[in-house]
């Protein structure tokens, strides 16, 4: 019996991306900012080189493939990714590596597994001398000894060997991990995310990401009554998201002055309950002015329908009516249960949790309204020179580059 040599290590990994293939005419728009998107995403990982072809990425790395297959986990628009071996496109040199590549993902098997095994070839180079049907067969053939912990079975298999036949080169693989789905990120533009630092609105920045935004992050922060940690927290939770993106941009923009200036605005009989709406609709102008100079196309919140009473129905049209761009609500219909358990798979949970105090608590009214009505919000925004407050705001906005 010849003594056991394991396989070297991949050097290459498969990746798949099917949503853009649906993409027609910016099909190559698509795949050029997804593949600069892996490269910027493992620069700190490990050089490597990215290749395109008939519909699959190949990522090459010589050091640390198993940290870059992780990485790319985080890349949106890719499907899934699969470290590869590469052999010569002939029958007998695909059956010698695959082999190898089916020993090595036995031993990752648990003890007394037998899975359901079965080989799918995929043919590119439709000349190749077996159609991919007879390959699997071959395959299977020549490489499956009697005693292999495995049963063969096509329709359910839990392990399958992977087969990729191109002109040259073909690339044989047996697992398949998971990408995170979406859009590259870019390839629809770039928005701006109103953030604080609660769970919601990460995580709507996230879902924007998934879908091929580039997010521009603002926050409003009322120093000095509210502390810098509540600052802090804001730019570590963008540090988070920026592990989907390649760098973001966070405006700071100072909110105290505003606020200021709408409570002494809304005296009369039961107005104050509308502090809470209105210093929401100065962060729509705000965020709308921060955007046109950003050439953002829409804003982003993370607000969601009913979920507290200042999300009414009534209460998110007069936020909306303030913006003067889009505002995407990406948790519109989310429970908080489904928002939580988005925030701890993106990983930005934990900090969001950890209670700061945030510029809406500030000024609070004791009854906040629950049906605003947009004449009222008017009414009291006509004592306010909303031009300069807004100006003023933005002018003295800080920028924070975050990678
Ligand atoms: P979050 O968890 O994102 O704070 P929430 O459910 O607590 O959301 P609110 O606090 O009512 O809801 O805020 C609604 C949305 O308004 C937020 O998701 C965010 O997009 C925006 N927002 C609220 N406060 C701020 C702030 N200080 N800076 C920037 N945006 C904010
Ligand atoms: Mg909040």
């Amino acid at each position: 019996m010849s003594a056991f040599t394991p396989i070297e290590p991949p050097r290459v990994l498969l990746v798949r991306y099917g949503e853009l293939a649906l993409k027609g005419g910016n099909r190559n728009e698509f795949e050029l900012a997804l593949m600069r998107n892996i490269r910027a995403a493992c620069a700190d990982v490990a050089p490597v080189r990215v290749e395109r072809e008939h519909g699959r990425l190949f990522v090459f790395a010589d050091q640390r493939l198993e940290s870059v297959a992780r990485r790319l986990t985080q890349v949106f628009g890719i499907s899934s990714v699969s470290p590869a071996w590469e052999a010569p496109s002939e029958p007998d040199a695909i059956c010698a590596v695959a082999r190898g590549v089916l020993d090595d993902a036995l031993a990752a098997q648990p003890a007394g597994a037998r899975p359901a095994f079965r080989v799918l070839s995929r043919r590119v180079d439709k000349r190749f001398a077996l159609t991919s049907m007879q390959l699997d067969l071959y395959v299977a053939e020549h490489i499956l000894r009697v005693d292999d912990p495995l049963r063969v079975e096509l329709e359910h298999p839990e392990l399958v060997l992977g087969i990729e036949v191109r002109e040259t080169t073909s690339y044989v693989f047996a697992r398949r991990i998971a990408g995170p789905g979406g859009l590259p990120v870019g390839t629809l533009g770039r928005v701006l995310c109103l953030i604080s630092g609660g769970i919601d609105s990460p995580v709507a920045a996230w879902m924007a990401m998934k879908r091929g935004a580039l997010c521009s992050f603002v926050t409003f922060h009322s120093h000095p009554f509210i502390s810098d940690d509540a600052k802090d927290k804001v730019v570590e939770l963008v540090r988070v998201l920026s592990r989907w993106q390649p760098r973001s941009r966070l405006f700071v923009a100072p909110f105290a002055e505003a606020q200021v200036a709408i409570k002494a605005a809304a005296t009369n009989g039961s107005e104050d309950s509308y502090r809470t709406v209105l210093y929401r609709r100065m962060m729509q102008r705000v965020a709308s002015v921060i955007a046109q100079a950003e050439d953002a196309k829409a804003l982003v919140t993370g607000e969601c329908m009913g979920q507290v009473a200042s999300q009414t129905l009534e209460n998110l049209t007069c936020i909306g009516a303030a913006a003067s761009l889009p505002v995407l609500r990406p948790l519109i219909a989310f429970d908080k249960q489904e928002t939580v358990d988005s925030a701890q798979r993106i990983g930005t949970f934990a900090l969001s949790a950890v209670q700061t105090p945030d510029c809406c608590t500030l000024f609070m009214p004791r009854r906040a309204v629950t049906r605003g009505r947009l004449e009222v919000c008017e009414q009291i925004e006509a004592r306010l020179d909303l031009p300069a407050l807004v100006a003023d705001c933005v002018a003295r906005a800080e920028r924070i580059d975050v990678a």
